[in-house]
């Protein structure tokens, strides 16, 4: 149960993203097909979450800082 996990950092203000799951993509391309694109989406309200691609790999999904935040502190 400890296989090595991606982590994939989504946009402040994105709510979906389009990510490539690092181990399909090693099955896909020793297959030679392209399959391993998975869609998914983090709400707004939530920082990170925990996604399985097609093939059922677990994919962390990072919030990214929102960037109005840091520089807000940095003019204070
Ligand atoms: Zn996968």
């Amino acid at each position: 149960m400890s296989e090595r996990e991606q982590v994939v950092v989504n946009a402040a203000a994105a709510a979906s993203y389009t990510v490539v799951c690092a181990h399909c993509a090693e099955l896909d391309a020793a297959e030679g097909s392209t399959g391993s694109t998975f869609a998914g989406r983090l709400d707004l309200d939530l920082h990170h979450g925990m996604f399985l691609c097609r093939r059922g790999h677990s994919v962390r999904v990072e919030r990214a800082e929102p960037p109005e935040e840091q520089s807000a502190a940095d003019a204070a």
